[in-house]
């Protein structure tokens, strides 16, 4: 089995993948190296016969905090890993390159983890914010743990919401509004009885209950699994969701474009943390 930097892969069940991020002291920020981590474990996965489902968990008190801000004047989408696209434009400057990058590591990047063709199922405890709600929505299954958290404060950044836009379909237009234009963290109960998560259970049986879960699924023939996936997900395509995304894409780069034009920054810095100001890409 691989090992990974970030992410570990657990087998509790020859017929079920764990696959955990492991960056707890970061509260599992995704950097870039977490991003192809998660993305390689998801694939070894999908590419194993005995593997029929997969677990997505977060190691320590939070699921994750969403992408790591501080990280991106690190590694580099396109050159420190290959792409998993053929967009290209990786060095182009200013809105080109940021296109390019974004459309990489977070709209194609989500994209195939929701069109992987096993079910996946996040296992969900503490926070869950922003790009940790994109990991979130690509499974097929949530179950969170009840002290569990949603949010997406990407609005108090000054652009219209994580780069993977499906709050309208997840929780209904008028609750998606709701979301975004508060940035007000949700609870567990309040995304179940939104329809967002499938069940809540009390955290200390969060593990073992996704477990259970998980191997009655595994007990199904794999090919009516891999089947059933895409049925719903071909309905779910129907309805526009893909295209929607890629508007709503575009509008996330005006966002950054407008913020870079307007403060010299990709997000509006009155959003920021302080202890992010000076850390946050500029470009
Ligand atoms: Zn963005």
């Amino acid at each position: 089995m691989s090992t990974y930097e970030t992410v570990l892969v657990e087998r509790p069940d020859p017929h079920v993948a764990r696959i955990v991020m492991n960056r707890p002291a970061a509260r599992n920020a995704q950097n870039l190296q977490m991003t192809y981590d998660l993305n390689a474990a998801l694939d070894a996965a999908a590419l194993d016969d005995s593997v029929k489902v997969i677990i997505v968990a977060g190691s320590g008190p939070h699921f994750s905090g969403g992408h790591d801000l501080r990280a991106t004047t690190k590694n580099q989408a396109g050159e420190d890993f290959p792409p998993i696209g053929n967009w290209g434009g990786f060095r182009e400057p200013e809105a080109h390159g940021r296109f390019a990058r974004e459309q990489e590591i977070y709209l194609q990047m989500t994209r195939r983890w929701r069109n992987l063709a096993k079910p996946t199922i996040a296992e969900i405890q503490g926070k869950c914010f922003a790009g940790g709600l994109m990991i979130a929505w690509a499974c097929d299954l949530i179950i969170a743990a009840d002290d569990a958290e949603f949010c997406d404060p990407v609005v108090t950044l000054g652009v219209c919401g994580v780069e993977w836009f499906v709050h309208p379909f997840e929780l209904g237009p008028r609750k998606a509004k709701e979301l975004l234009f508060t940035a007000d963290a949700w609870s567990a109960n309040e995304a179940h009885r939104l329809g967002m998560v499938n069940q809540v259970v009390p955290a200390a049986e969060l593990s073992t209950y996704t477990l259970a879960m998980a191997k009655r699924i595994a007990s199904k023939p794999a090919f009516a699994l891999k089947m059933t996936k895409e049925a719903v997900n071909r309905a779910v395509d129907a309805t526009g969701q893909q295209t929607a995304i890629d508007q709503a894409f575009g509008l996330h780069q005006l966002c950054h474009a407008f913020n870079m034009q307007q403060f010299g920054i990709v997000v509006d810095p009155a959003g920021l943390h302080p202890s992010f100001r000076d850390t946050v890409k500029k470009a």
